[in-house]
């Protein structure tokens, strides 16, 4: 099967944006095995993970880091449904040195 068309959708496909149809396109071509989309998948996964570490962490705003407080505060004082966690961050996490 020529599979070229593929070729643009391997990086919206690990991020998981692709529309319904181009993703069932994507994922019924690679169940296939194809070895040429396979290694074009990884090379894609490793391009979107260098994408994301080489990203500086950027400071919000002081208002919209004000709203997120709230917003945050006000998720946490809602009790939890049954087995759901109700915090969305660990406290602290983000101070932390990451293991
Ligand atoms: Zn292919």
């Amino acid at each position: 099967m020529d599979c070229s068309h593929l070729e643009d959708l391997y990086e919206l496909y690990v991020l998981g944006i692709l529309s319904g149809r181009e993703r069932e396109d994507v994922r019924s071509h690679v169940s296939e095995k194809c070895p040429r989309c396979l290694e074009a998948l990884r090379e894609a996964a490793e391009t979107v993970c260098w994408l994301a570490q080489s990203s500086a962490p950027v400071r919000p705003r002081p208002a919209l880091r004000a709203r997120l407080l709230r917003r945050l505060a006000s998720h946490d004082a809602q009790p939890a449904g049954p087995g759901k966690s109700h915090h969305l961050i660990e406290p602290g996490a983000a101070s932390r040195p990451k293991a």
